[in-house]
């Protein structure tokens, strides 16, 4: 087994001649949770994009598990087990919370090449969701409209619905984004369960909460690596104070 569950070699890319991502180097330890940080215009979203091959890379490699997954397609990358929590769109939100997980266990099914076609198999499909909803705490609003969730609970079902896919790995873009202090504390317990059997890579822009659940941060500024390790080195370190002050 690697030693890293995900790991970047020399991560580059370039839009025309500006290089948003350049020679990112990023080691992910199986069962962490992994915080990538870093200011505005860091490239910590084009760096997300191009581990789940939303992009291509300019150059570089994308190992999980060991092995060379550069370019190999964002459906193959989720079927090895890496998967990014999507948001639920518009489309999404006319449906019902109960819905919404099992077309993401359907999509899991279509993705392995498992097909659930009898109404055993719909049966199957919606105690499972009924147990992932159970699990993120909103077992009671199944069959509520997605659309009239609370933005907190409108997050816990996206990661409902990613874990339906049964990563090993997730990717969180942002989760406590616009969220309260009491969402944010839901969410961060969701986090930390999550945690006990999986890696999770996110960007997260509230400090706070990546010092209270992160294990290991890496710092971006201008597309490169400027820092990697524990909270508490990474925040005193002085590259980091000045890129975040702007400097
Ligand atoms: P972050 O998520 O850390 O705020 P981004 O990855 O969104 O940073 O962006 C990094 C840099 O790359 C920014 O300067 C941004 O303007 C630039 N960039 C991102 N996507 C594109 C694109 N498709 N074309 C040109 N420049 C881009």
């Amino acid at each position: 087994m690697a030693d890293f569950v995900l790991e970047t070699r020399n991560l580059t890319k370039s839009f025309g001649g500006f290089k948003a991502v350049s020679d990112v180097s990023l080691q992910v330890k199986r069962g962490n949770i992994h915080a990538l940080i870093g200011p505005n215009g860091a490239g910590k979203t084009t760096c997300f994009n191009l581990i789940t091959n939303f992009l291509t890379p300019t150059s570089g490699q994308i190992l999980l598990d060991g092995r060379n997954v550069t370019g190999i397609g964002a459906s193959q990358i989720a079927r090895m087990g890496m998967v990014r929590s999507f948001q639920i769109s518009a489309t999404f939100g006319s449906m019902t919370v109960l819905e919404n997980v099992r077309i993401a266990l359907q999509r899991r099914e279509v993705n392995t090449f498992n097909f659930w076609s009898s109404e055993r198999g719909l049966d199957r499909l919606n105690g499972r969701a009924m147990e992932l909803l159970d699990w993120v705490g909103l077992a009671d609003l199944a069959q509520r409209s997605a659309s009239e969730l609370s933005y907190g609970r409108r997050r816990a079902l996206e990661i409902a619905a990613t874990l339906a896919q049964e990563p090993s790995v997730l990717l969180l873009d942002e989760p406590m984004a616009g969220m309260g202090r009491e969402d944010i504390r839901t969410i961060a317990d969701l986090i930390r369960r999550i945690s006990a059997s999986r890696t999770i890579l996110m960007v997260e822009h509230n400090l706070s909460v990546v010092a209270d659940l992160s294990d290991r941060i890496t710092v971006l500024a201008r597309g490169q690596v400027l820092a990697e390790g524990v909270y508490a080195e990474v925040s005193k370190n002085p590259d980091v104070i000045d890129a975040y002050m702007g400097g």
